[in-house]
């Protein structure tokens, strides 16, 4: 069984049953043998397909979005998570016609050879609750389009995402076993990938549970994509708009509550800066309002489970014993408490803390002065995790050449905390191995195939 505590009030808010072994044997069965008659069809009716679920996806925004604070405690005021959903999904579709296009090396008189991708199969993908829409469909819409049926096991924390979007896509006409949502536990999970069940597997989620899913394919060669955790920098140098960059930073550090994986967990600003910046910092801080996520006045909500908050609690408390000093008084958050977590921001801290090296995935920040470059590039590359890095500076060249020097899958400059479609969406390090969106996400979700034809 699996069971959804709400946030909000720690009530049970759903429950499923998980599927037996042999049920989800069966549902790779159907997946196997829907599979043929999908890839067959046309391309354009698979993307017309699938951009009409989105689209179905995008009318029950109304009820998706109270559900998503139920499930996992994110603010209504936010309005859900449709705009990026169907950002991701519209730009897949678009150039789904190129990325799956036949690379034709030589047609002549002689010779026609030629690469084709083709699609893997079946496609598990395995969400997380933070973006519970967005992560999933960053995999489903082109695995769809490319020609694969989609298994999708969604996080527990937030079951009726999944059930949400297979009900959307058949009501939009695609056939049930091209699209199916499956409640499996880890045990049923790893056991179907190790049973070679899958052409390729996307996992998004913890570096732990990316381990697992390593360890059950181990030997199958089954492809896997891991999109795993992060510990993202931000890193405001000398010549930056220092408004700009704290209004952006603070906000990528505390938006649902912290809880992005591409979220700012530590900022190192030029020595010059560095009183201004955490000045601004701790006032834009000390506006927020934590409380019920159904209240269109709160701005942060409740953490998704009360053992995130105690984690992110223990983390900011072990670098308070340790030296950091601590800005935002406990009195202007007196609804405190349980999974509701008051944001934190943090000076005198050191890379000897957990809160500036282990993913905190919470309201809290550490801030840093530094003196040049050089000791930024060598703080941001101080941590076992790639994701982003957000480098705020006025010179695109700078940032260019800080970005090549930073261990990580994306490097923004004057933004943060944006997953851009038409760049592959990628970590190194402990972040995994994942290439998402974009040509390459098709390419990760096909197979090339040579075609060596040697005329009369
Ligand atoms: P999680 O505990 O690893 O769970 C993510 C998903 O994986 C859930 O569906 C979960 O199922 C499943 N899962 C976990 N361990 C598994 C196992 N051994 N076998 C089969 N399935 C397993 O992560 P989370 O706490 O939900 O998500 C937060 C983490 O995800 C953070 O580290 C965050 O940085 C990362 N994240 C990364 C990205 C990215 O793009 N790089 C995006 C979003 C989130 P159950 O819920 O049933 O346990």
């Amino acid at each position: 069984m699996i069971r959804c505590v709400s946030p909000i009030d720690g009530s049970a808010y759903a429950e499923r049953e998980t599927l037996a072994p042999d049920q989800g044997k069966a549902a790779v069965v159907r997946a196997k043998v829907a599979q043929p008659a999908w890839a067959a069809r046309p391309l354009a009716e698979r993307i017309a397909l699938v951009q009409a679920g989105v689209a179905r996806v995008g009318e029950m925004n109304d009820d998706i979005v109270p559900e998503l604070a139920h499930q996992m405690g994110r603010p209504i005021r936010y309005g859900g998570e449709f705009g990026g959903f169907n950002e991701r999904a519209t730009y897949m579709a678009r150039i789904a016609d190129d990325a799956m296009a036949d690379i034709t090396v030589e047609d002549s008189e002689h010779f026609r050879r030629v690469i084709k991708r083709v699609p893997h199969g079946v496609v598990l993908v395995v969400a997380p609750w933070n973006y519970p829409y967005m992560t999933a469909i960053n995999t489903v819409a082109p695995a769809l389009i490319a020609g694969n049926t989609v298994m999708l096991k969604h996080a527990s924390q937030t079951p009726l995402v999944g059930e949400r979007m297979a009900q959307a896509f058949h009501d939009a006409g695609l056939p049930a076993d091209v699209f199916q949502n499956v409640f499996l536990d880890h045990q049923t999970t790893s056991d179907l990938i190790a049973a070679k069940s899958f052409g390729f597997v996307n996992f998004t989620g913890s570096v732990s549970g990316g381990q697992a899913i390593e360890q059950a394919a181990a030997g199958t060669f089954t492809g896997i994509g891991l999109e795993l955790g992060g510990k993202d920098p931000g890193y405001v140098c000398d010549d930056a708009d220092l408004d700009a960059a704290v209004d952006t930073l603070i906000d990528g550090a505390m938006f649902n509550s912290g809880q992005c994986c591409c979220g700012i967990e530590r900022i190192y600003v030029a020595e010059q800066h560095f009183d201004a910046f955490v000045a601004k910092a701790i006032e834009i801080v000390n506006g927020y309002v934590l409380g019920n996520p159904l209240d269109p006045e709160t701005t942060l909500g409740p953490m998704a489970h009360v053992r995130f908050a105690d984690a992110v609690r223990a983390q900011t408390a072990e670098a308070i014993a340790a030296g950091a000093t601590a800005h935002i008084d406990p009195a202007r958050f007196p609804q405190d408490g349980g999974a509701y977590l008051m944001p934190q921001i943090l000076t005198n801290v050191s890379h000897d803390m957990r809160v500036m090296r282990e993913e905190s995935f919470g309201p809290v920040v550490g801030i840093m002065p530094v003196k040049d470059d050089a000791e930024a590039i060598r703080l941001m590359n101080d941590s076992p995790y790639g994701l982003t890095a957000s480098v705020w500076t006025n010179d695109v060249a700078r940032a260019e050449a800080i970005g090549d020097q930073i261990e990580t899958g994306t490097v923004f400059m004057n933004r943060a905390d944006y997953l851009d479609p038409g760049l592959c969406w990628t970590g190194c390090k402990d972040t995994g191995r994942g290439g998402g969106l974009s040509i390459i996400g098709y390419h990760n979700l096909t197979r090339p195939k040579s075609y060596h034809l040697k005329k009369a």
